[in-house]
């Protein structure tokens, strides 16, 4: 399976990040020892307990919702944080990237979906965080893209309309502010049950965990 998608991505030039929440590190190591070197967890605590007992050349990337006080537990070996919605989480997260001496790549989480359980930003919060003062300040943080979940529906127009506003928005964002900045280039959409429509929307990295993993219980 896990060949099979890898194949399809690497065509396309996606990445994929294999999101092992809830998943034991006996699964995790399979995939580990089949290549994977990119995993996403949503829990602080998970997180930082996996990233103890997994071997150190993994990228762990946070694609969850992310409380302030939680930064400080994650800040030391992060490699990507999907889910910052908030001027106020990014300068949390700058100023535990800094007392570790890094910086630290996140993305802006935007809201996409028709449904109000999710998190995220709209685009004027996103262009105000942007063009704010405080932001510019920041040194420790480096904003490489855009991230989205669309609506949990089986309308396919409806979650392509919504990877293809996503993608508007990353656009929108590279040619005001991130013009020059080649690493700013990341669109992070897509789950197991929409990532090929997320693909063709222009994703570059995809979030898939049951299809890789099984079903969570
Ligand atoms: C759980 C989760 C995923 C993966 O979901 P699957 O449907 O299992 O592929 C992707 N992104 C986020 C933010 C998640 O919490």
């Amino acid at each position: 399976m896990i060949k099979e998608i890898l194949k399809e991505l690497d065509t396309k030039h996606v990445k994929l990040v294999a999101v092992s929440k809830t998943k034991p590190i006996a699964q995790i190591l399979e995939l580990y020892q089949v290549g994977q070197r990119v995993f996403g967890e949503n829990k602080v605590q998970e997180l930082v307990e996996k990233a103890e007992l997994m071997p150190k050349d993994i990228d762990w990337h946070m694609i969850g919702h992310l409380q302030k006080n939680k930064v400080k537990f994650i800040a030391p070996f992060v490699s990507l944080i999907h889910s910052v919605d908030s001027f106020e989480l990014i300068a949390e997260i700058d100023k535990y990237a800094a007392k570790n001496n890094r910086i630290i790549d996140c993305l802006l989480q935007f809201y996409i979906a028709q449904e109000d359980t999710k998190f995220g930003l709209s685009l004027q919060e996103g262009l105000e965080l942007l063009s704010s003062k405080q932001y510019m300040q920041l040194e420790n943080i480096r904003i490489v893209g855009v991230m989205g979940m669309a609506t949990f529906t089986d309308n396919k127009t409806q979650v392509k309309a919504e990877f293809n506003h996503l993608k508007h928005i990353f656009d929108e964002l590279k040619s005001t502010y991130f013009k020059n900045e080649d690493s700013f280039k990341e669109i992070s959409m897509g789950m197991s049950d929409d990532y090929k429509i997320a693909v063709e929307a222009g994703s570059t990295m995809v979030r898939i965990g049951s299809l890789l993993f099984g079903k969570r219980f």
